[in-house]
Formats: C-alpha cells, sequence, structure tokens
C-alpha cells in the first residue's frame, strides 16, 4: 500500500510514499496531509472470518490486508500493547444503556482515554522503525489534557524516540497534569508553559517554524516527527475498533450480520470519525456517522450547511475540553476523499487565508451521505450524566454529547453505537457537579463521585496521588527553546 497526499504534489516530495514514511515524516507537499491509495474490504466474508475472532486477531489481519511495510512480528508486538488494556481479548467492552443503543468504552488503556486505543501500538511501531533506520526521532506535542498522558505512555523507554511534551501551567485537570508530570523515562520531557492553551500550542509551532532551532536539532542528528491525528499510523488503529464492535453487536445475537447500525461519534480533530468513515467506505455496514460537539460546534455548522467559518467563532471553554477545537485537522482526509486534491487544496488554502469555506450544493450532498451532527452545551450534558447515573451508568461530559445526536438525528430505528472517549475519573468535577455537588479538586471529586455513584477508581488514576513528581519545570514561552536544548 502506498499514500498519497491530499493536497497534491508539489513536484519536490515523492508521488507516492509507503507507511513508514508516511508515518515517520507525516507533513506532505503544501502542508497536506498522507491517505492511503485504497482502503481494503471489510465486506461479507471477511465479517463472516472473524465472527468469532478476538480483537487482535481481526486487528493482525485488517492490518495486513492494508499491506503495509511493517513485519509481522512489529505488527504482533504492537498489538500485544492491547495486554496492557483491562481485558486484552477485548480491549473495547459495550454497555448497553438502552434498549437500541450501546456504549462502547474506548478508554480501558493505561491512560483512561480513548487516545490509548490508537497511541498504544503506534508508538510501538513508530519507535521500531525509528530503530530499524538507525534514526533518532523528536515528537513534540502540546496538550491540553489527554493527548500528552497517551503520547508520554506510549514513547516510555522506547528506543529511537524523545518525546517533549508541553502544558499550559493550571490549564489542565489535577489528574492530567500528574499523569504527565510523574511520568519518569529519559527520553520524556515534560514543560510546563504560563499561558492557556493557546500560548502553549503558538509557542510550539513557532519552535517547530524557527530555523536555528532546526539546525540545531540536524546538529544533533534529530529528526521532527508527530504523534498527533494527522499521523495515519493512529488512524489506521481507529479503523479496527469499529469493526470489532460490529462483531460485537452481531455475537451478543442484537444484531444479524449485515443490518446497519448508527455510529455517534463525540469529535475534536475528527480522527475518531474519519476512522469509522474509512470503515463505512469498506464496506462496514453503517447506516450514518452521527457527529456531535460541544458548543464548539463549528463541524455541526459544516455538516448541515457546508460552510466552514472561523471567522464568526471564539474559542470556548467547556466541561469536555477535548472538545474545544475549531481547526479540525482530519476533515482535510473526507474532503479529499469526496472532491479529490485539486479541490482540497483550494479549501484549505481558502480556510487559511479568509478563515473559511463552503461547499457547494452537491458537495454538502455528498458529505451527508455519511454524516449528520449535533451539538449539546454544558448544562445539557449535565442533565445526561445525571440521568443516565440514576440507571448507575456513570459517563464522562464528551460522551454525553452524544445522546441528544442518538435521540434526534436517527431517521430509522437502527442499532446504534455510541463511543464513549474518556473514563469519568478523568473528568470527575465536571461529573460530581452533574451529580448536584461542587468538588472542583480531582481528589475529591473522585472520592466524592466513587461514594455517591458506588463506582471504582482504577489504580492508575488512584495511584497518581502519591507518585513521586519527576518533571517540575514551568517556564515562561521564550524559556521553551532552552529548555529543550538542555533535555537533547
Ligand atoms: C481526543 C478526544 C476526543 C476527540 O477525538 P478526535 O479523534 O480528535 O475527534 C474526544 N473525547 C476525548 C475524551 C478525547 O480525548
Amino acid at each position: 500500500m502506498q499514500f498519497i497526499e491530499t493536497r497534491g504534489n508539489n513536484g519536490h516530495n515523492p508521488q507516492r510514499v509507503s507507511f513508514s514514511d508516511a508515518i515517520l515524516s507525516p507533513s506532505a507537499s503544501f502542508g497536506g496531509l498522507y491517505v492511503p491509495q485504497n482502503i481494503p474490504k471489510v465486506n461479507q466474508p471477511f465479517l463472516e472470518k472473524h465472527l468469532k475472532s478476538h480483537y487482535k486477531t481481526l486487528a493482525l489481519d485488517f492490518l495486513q490486508a492494508f499491506k503495509i511495510d511493517i513485519e509481522e512480528e512489529v505488527l504482533k508486538a504492537a498489538l500485544d500493547r492491547y495486554d496492557g488494556f483491562d481485558d486484552s481479548t477485548n480491549p473495547v467492552p459495550l454497555s448497553k444503556i438502552e434498549k437500541d443503543c450501546f456504549v462502547a468504552e474506548l478508554y480501558h488503556g493505561p491512560t483512561r482515554a480513548f487516545k490509548d486505543m490508537a497511541l498504544q501500538p503506534f508508538g510501538y511501531i513508530l519507535s521500531k522503525v525509528a530503530e530499524q533506520r538507525g534514526e533518532e526521532y523528536l515528537i513534540m506535542a502540546a496538550t491540553s489534557g489527554d493527548t500528552g498522558p497517551a503520547t508520554l505512555e506510549t514513547f516510555k523507554n522506547q528506543k529511537g524516540v524523545k518525546v517533549a511534551c508541553l502544558y499550559p501551567d493550571g490549564g489542565t485537570s489535577d489528574v492530567q497534569k500528574l499523569q504527565m508530570v510523574t511520568e519518569d523515562a529519559s527520553n520524556l520531557k515534560v514543560i510546563g508553559v504560563k499561558g492557556n492553551f493557546d500560548d502553549t500550542q503558538n509557542a510550539l509551532k513557532a519552535l517547530l517554524a524557527s530555523e536555528d532551532f532546526k539546525e540545531e536539532l540536524q546538529e544533533r542528528g534529530i529528526k521532527l516527527s508527530a504523534a498527533n491525528s494527522v499521523n495515519f499510523g493512529r488512524i489506521i488503529f481507529q479503523i479496527i475498533y469499529h469493526i470489532h464492535l460490529y462483531l460485537e453487536l452481531v455475537r451478543k445475537e442484537e444484531i444479524t450480520l449485515g443490518d446497519k447500525v448508527y455510529l455517534v461519534v463525540p469529535s475534536g480533530n475528527f480522527g475518531n470519525a474519519l476512522g469509522a468513515y474509512y470503515a463505512k467506505k469498506a464496506g462496514l455496514p453503517i447506516e450514518k456517522i452521527l457527529i456531535s460537539s460541544n458548543v464548539n460546534n463549528i463541524l455541526t455548522d459544516w455538516i448541515k450547511t457546508g460552510s466552514y467559518d472561523l471567522t464568526t467563532r471564539t474559542l470556548v471553554q467547556t466541561e469536555s475540553p477535548a472538545m474545544d477545537i475549531l481547526k479540525s485537522s482530519n476533515i482535510e482526509r473526507i474532503l479529499f476523499d469526496k472532491f479529490g486534491d485539486t479541490r482540497t487544496k483550494e479549501l484549505m488554502e481558502l480556510l487559511e487565508s479568509e478563515g473559511r469555506f463552503t461547499l457547494g450544493e452537491s458537495e454538502l450532498a455528498l458529505l451527508r451521505e455519511d454524516f449528520d451532527a449535533s451539538f449539546s452545551d454544558d448544562e445539557e450534558c449535565n442533565a445526561v450524566i445525571g440521568k443516565y447515573a440514576k440507571n448507575n451508568y456513570i459517563m464522562d461530559p464528551h460522551t454525553a454529547t452524544c445522546m441528544r445526536a442518538y435521540e434526534t438525528l436517527r431517521e430509522k430505528p437502527l442499532m446504534t453505537i455510541v463511543y464513549s472517549t474518556a473514563e469519568w475519573t478523568k473528568f470527575s468535577p465536571a461529573v460530581a457537579k452533574a451529580l448536584g455537588a461542587e468538588v472542583p479538586h480531582d481528589t475529591d471529586a473522585l472520592d466524592w463521585v466513587k461514594k455517591h455513584a458506588n463506582v471504582t477508581v482504577p489504580a492508575m488514576i488512584s495511584g497518581l496521588f502519591s507518585k513521586p513528581i519527576i518533571h517540575t519545570v514551568v517556564v515562561e514561552k521564550e524559556s521553551i527553546k532552552r529548555e529543550m536544548l538542555n533535555f537533547l
């Protein structure tokens, strides 16, 4: 399988690259992204063959159908990362919350957010490829929450990769911060930045663009890569769980093989939703992918009206911060798949120059064949959390945004999978609030919810509060570069 570029080729870069090249250097010509030339079939015979497969068996077969340039032993070892999840035979349990609705819990990995589903195996593969090539990569991440912990966790003590993670000091939850600053490995660096997430992200972008920083890296023989969802190496693992969950519904006799289902995906950078889209394109019987957002509902507007408009918006902080995003990177891959590279380049350039673009009527109709969308504000999410808590199911605020899409967007009475992207323990003050108590600090809120809702807190969360703090550096933006070079 070869990978091509969403904005076409600039005449200098190769026209096509291998999977390993695409994951090591994920940015393509004209600022575009890499996409596979095609997607292997997930047809009836494939699904029948895997009716009794464990997660890893299905995953290996799907990855091999992709014919990527990664040896079987490496793929197998990468998938063995799922052994660290709560249940290695079924890393993504389903919970029935309505007669025709299941929650797919994508958060049973080491950092209790769905980022682990892809980052765990991806991190192993990336560092193996770097090691095999005898190269050294630096991955820099700015995080407001879940990406930082999951990135550090997957690369800790891995060869060929160093990770530097910047977080806004005071801009993450206690649990998220502790997950980062207690990570103890010599290839990891965590830096607190004075300012908010935007300041942190802008500081990172400035550093990545700076010529003398690049020169310094070159002198040290270090290359830059990225582990955010622009990297296709993450997306490939986000196709698999949609297939597995469909088969789970068949195994539970909730549907018959071939029946269509709705998927409801809480979206930020559209990686999870893109995985669902590729699964549908590959042949998985999906009626529609319903996109849910919080009040930063630029995706709702885009899918409803065809207009993607940054100029009328400012980012609002919500109780579902992983979805507080306005520039959603993976919609570019949808544009490419539907309209081709010339049009994608045109639309993405409009977004950069004018801050907006609008699809034509027929383009919008094509988009709406696969997607519909809605959003919920914090108040609505609190009500949803409260409602399901009464039925003894505790969900986090990101998951709660999905229930409005489930209730209002389905046109047919089909079985529905709602994706739960974080365990409640990562957002315990918000969950406590939804259950009626103001408990601002994570330690107290975890206890309060635990007692009140009769749920457990996993050891990797409760243990954080007594772990030694390794990374104590908090700096002004101007000092990030110096800290980085010290680390390298
Ligand atoms: C990252 C994240 C999302 C958004 O996922 P995308 O793939 O970026 O759309 C939603 N919820 C949680 C809890 C997350 O960490």
